[in-house]
């Protein structure tokens, strides 16, 4: 941290910030210029929070040089890390294409899909049973009988699958049968939902908010990292801005942003970032190539009867272009798409654990 003097402040105003700094322990160096005089502290950067710093007499900033954030960063743990979601990876070595409808409304329509899913070479179901809606008025998810219809479903293909859990009373239901938990968008920031989320032991997916700085998603992740749980994965899905012409603005810088600071695995959803369906496959290029370490994306057996989302669906005329646009984006990259590991099955997932 470094407390940075007003132009016309004194020693005596210099001496109350180092003997501040000292009485709870840690050190002050002053450096003096010509015109102003910079003091930087190390020791505890906790204790100083707790100090009024920038309330002390000519003190002009108090400026944090290390990140706010300790278990997700990867000063921690300088190597990326990889979550599995039942024996599929999520991490820098791969590229791991999820795909599902946004919302689970019947059996069939999640079957047709699923496998829509899995013949565009999803290693990663997706499929929303309570949805966070703008609106009352629509569709809420099916809850409890959608969340069974996925399951169902996902063993049946064999893929595992990740869905979004709105409030922290539902998340034991969840946890009992998805795979992985999504916090979507609008919750990002709800602090008692990331901390029960975290607690149920299972991989997150992580959105980022609407209008949510890195930091401040990141800073969540490190919510759920608090709660001993590290298996959490970054996701952009497009910010506001004032272009209306896309449902929100792909922030495909994020990726590299966030990579550089945390160790977490960070993806990319196209299809809620454009809103458009013929903007998903531009979108999953770019994500492709900025690194992102998988993609998010909805599907729909028809769009045009679909309860949420339907313009942003791909149907079945696309599955086979995005199969081949993942396939050669992620060995442009020196990439692997990911797939189940067979392996790392021995009972802890699929249909023997979960019977
Ligand atoms: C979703 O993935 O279905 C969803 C609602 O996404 P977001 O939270 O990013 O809007
Ligand atoms: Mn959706």
């Amino acid at each position: 941290m470094v407390v940075v003097m007003r132009p016309g402040a004194n020693d005596a105003d210099v001496d109350k910030v180092v003997n501040a700094i000292s009485d709870i322990g840690g050190e002050a160096f002053v450096s003096r210029g010509r015109h102003q005089t910079i003091i930087g502290l190390v020791g505890d950067l906790a204790q100083f929070a707790e100090l009024p710093l920038h309330a002390f007499p000519g003190v002009e900033d108090v400026i944090r040089v290390s990140k706010p954030y300790k278990l997700v960063s990867n000063d921690a743990h300088p190597r990326p890390s990889t979550v599995w979601v039942g024996d599929v990876p999520i991490g820098r070595d791969t590229v791991t294409l999820i795909a599902g409808p946004c919302a689970v409304e019947t059996e069939e329509q999640t079957d047709a899909a699923c496998r829509m899913a899995k013949e565009s070479g999803a290693a990663i179901l997706r499929g929303g049973a309570y949805k966070p809606r703008t609106s009352p008025y629509a569709f809420q998810g099916l809850g409890e009988a959608g969340l069974d219809i996925l399951h169902g479903v996902s063993r049946d293909l064999d893929l595992p699958f990740v869905t979004e859990v709105v409030t922290p009373a539902d998340v034991d239901t969840v946890a009992a049968k998805a795979d992985m938990l999504q916090v979507g968008a609008r919750n990002m920031q709800n602090f008692q939902l990331l901390k029960e989320v975290g607690m149920a032991g299972k991989p997150v997916l992580l959105k980022r908010g609407l209008t949510a700085t890195i930091d401040e998603w990141i800073m969540a992740a490190e919510y759920i990292a608090h709660t001993g749980n590290l298996q959490v994965v970054l996701c952009e899905r497009g910010i506001r801005t004032y272009e209306p012409m896309t449902r929100n603005t792909l922030d495909v810088s994020a990726v590299p942003v966030a990579q550089s600071l945390t160790h977490l695995p960070v993806i990319i959803d196209p299809s809620h970032s454009g809103g458009k369906r013929d903007l998903v496959l531009p979108l999953t290029r770019a994500a492709i190539a900025v690194g992102a370490d998988g993609i998010i994306i909805d599907v729909h057996p028809r769009p045009e009867a679909a309860l949420c989302d339907g313009p942003q669906a791909l149907v079945k005329d696309d599955l086979l272009t995005l199969r081949e646009t993942v396939a050669t984006y992620a060995a442009a990259g020196n990439r692997e798409v990911a797939a189940p590991d067979k392996s790392r099955r021995a009972g802890a997932w699929g249909r023997s654990a979960t019977a």
